[in-house]
């Protein structure tokens, strides 16, 4: 496991099919999965990235993965400028 250089949280990698690693919250949430109309992004454990809506109900959810950390970070902006070089 590892931190987020800009806000410290503990972060996750999780490596997409095509071998691109995501930075991800490391606490797993579960969500709904919402093909077209999820506002939200999910990343599976496998690497997948759906649109999906977050929910604390697991008899609700379609699964377990874990939130992009840009999406929480509060450093966002500033962790993007850097990514981006
Ligand atoms: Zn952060």
């Amino acid at each position: 496991m590892s931190a987020c250089k800009a806000c410290m949280a503990a972060i996750v990698w999780i490596k997409t099919p095509a071998g691109k690693s995501i930075p991800c919250d490391a606490t797993p949430r579960y969500y709904i999965e919402k093909p077209r109309v999820g506002s939200k992004k999910i990343v599976t454990p496998n690497g997948q990235v759906l649109s999906c809506e977050y929910t604390e109900d697991p008899a609700k959810a379609t699964g377990v993965g874990y939130v992009p950390h840009w999406a929480t970070c509060p450093y966002a902006r500033q962790f993007r400028r850097k990514q981006n070089g």
